[in-house]
């Protein structure tokens, strides 16, 4: 099961490799770690329609100048995780930290069903919640949709996290990844 983190952990830095890339000036600092805004659906299902992601596109391309932003579509719902921003896992109920073991096991069990069931019950205060609702620092998600922005400048701001929101017909969770 140790393997399984890692197999998680391990497509988005695959994915993240730059190859030929408009933004080449990154390229140059390869050797720096890189960091990733990532945007995605807070249902983990939704995938929004190609007008409204193409309207997305242009939308964050007017905010992100130069900058490499992917959208990105997978079969199974996916973990979308912050790389080495991962710290912790905590309760949405009572706030105590989630032993991590415990956590991964849920995460591999789930992991087995391609995620399509969350259900998670709480060991601290017992209760039936999801793998989606805990609070992870720093944030992470499912999805099968979701928008990577590759080194921004700056984030985006309260307004356009919410013109974005209406551009795509979703609330949108913003995960800060850094690999
Ligand atoms: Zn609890």
């Amino acid at each position: 099961m140790k393997t399984l983190a890692l197999a998680l952990f391990t497509p988005f830095i695959l994915f993240s490799s730059f190859g030929n890339g408009t933004n080449s000036s990154f390229i140059s600092k390869k050797t720096m770690s890189d960091t990733y805004l990532r945007l995605i659906p807070t249902k983990p299902d939704f995938i929004p329609d190609k007008p409204h992601q193409d309207n997305g596109k242009a939308f964050l391309n007017s905010i992100f100048k130069n900058t490499k932003i992917e959208f990105e579509e997978t079969t199974d719902i996916e973990f979308v995780d912050p790389g080495a921003n991962f710290e912790t896992v905590s309760c949405n109920y009572c706030g105590r930290i989630i032993d991590n073991e415990f956590w991964q096991e849920a995460i591999d069990k789930a992991y087995e069903k391609h995620f399509q069931v969350l259900t998670f019950i709480t060991p601290c205060c017992h209760k039936t919640t999801s793998l989606n609702a805990l609070r992870y620092q720093w944030p992470a998600g499912f999805a099968k949709f979701s928008i990577s922005v590759s080194n921004p400048a700056g984030d985006i701001s309260a307004n356009e996290l919410s013109e974005l929101e209406k551009i795509l017909g979703t609330n949108i969770g913003k995960i800060w990844a850094h690999y």
